[in-house]
């Protein structure tokens, strides 16, 4: 465990000298959510989860038929943008932020399969994305913010303090994700999860726009064989060093 007093202690000097971004983007089922809900609550920053943002897109397409078939209906999606409030609510139980659809909580709906299925070719559609990115920049605007997701790091906030790539073997990402949904009681395969993490990475890096990639200032973690707790002391290492810089 790490030792509270010298958390604290960093979380101050981090506070006194002043609040900054951290962008986290990787490949899905890296651990990215819990990476930086913990950073967040280390620093006492907001933690932003944009993929939810895109799930909450896609729960909206899927509910009111811009989805025939394997085909978005892209023209009407995009006459529709305006009907779509995607906002984020302060859960003072989990001290997360949860998403909200038209006022609606949708946190859950928006982690089934089904969602996992369209979300990376929703999430292609240029219109939306720059929808989604003015949103993302307006909650960042005072800074002291953890956001992860796929362009963080190249388009929300090129100008982010601090920028995380993170990469893990596909088998042990998917491996996470099934565990998680069997955990929420959710009735799926290992290779249904499988196949959706390498078709998302595969569509999400080959996009024409805000393709998922490195920035070139960012540090990529690799975290197949780590715990988080590691992982939470790399980058403790990371941030004093920024600190005394
Ligand atoms: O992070 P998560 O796996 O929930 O994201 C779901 C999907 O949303 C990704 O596979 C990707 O298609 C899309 N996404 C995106 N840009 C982001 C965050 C997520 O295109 N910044």
């Amino acid at each position: 465990m790490l030792n509270n007093f010298y958390i604290l202690n960093l979380f101050k000097r981090v506070n006194e000298k002043k609040k900054i971004i951290i962008a986290i983007d990787g490949y899905s089922s890296t651990g990215k959510s819990t990476f930086a809900k913990e950073i967040a609550k280390m620093l006492g920053y907001t933690y932003i989860d944009s993929g939810a943002m895109y799930r909450a897109a896609t729960l909206y397409c899927l509910e009111n038929n811009l989805i025939a078939g394997d085909k978005i209906k892209t023209d009407e999606l995009i006459n529709d943008l305006d009907n779509i409030d995607i906002s984020f609510q302060y859960n003072s139980g989990s001290h997360l932020f949860e998403t909200l659809l038209n006022g609606k909580n949708v946190e859950e709906k928006i982690r089934t399969v089904y969602v996992s299925n369209y979300v990376s070719p929703v999430s292609k559609i240029k219109e939306l994305r720059e929808k989604m990115v003015a949103i993302q920049r307006n909650m960042g605007k005072d800074k002291g913010i953890v956001m992860d997701g796929r362009d963080i790091g190249t388009v929300v906030f090129p100008q982010a303090d601090l920028k995380i790539f993170m990469t893990a073997s596909a088998h042990i990402r998917a491996q996470r994700r099934y565990d998680e949904l069997i955990e929420k009681g959710m009735d799926v395969s290992f290779k249904e999860i499988e196949n959706n993490i390498l078709e998302r990475d595969r569509i999400d890096s080959g996009r024409e726009i805000s393709p998922l990639k490195k920035a070139d200032d960012a540090i990529a973690l690799d975290n197949s064989n780590i715990s988080i707790e590691e992982q939470m002391k790399w980058l403790m290492n990371i941030i004093e060093e920024k600190l005394t810089k």
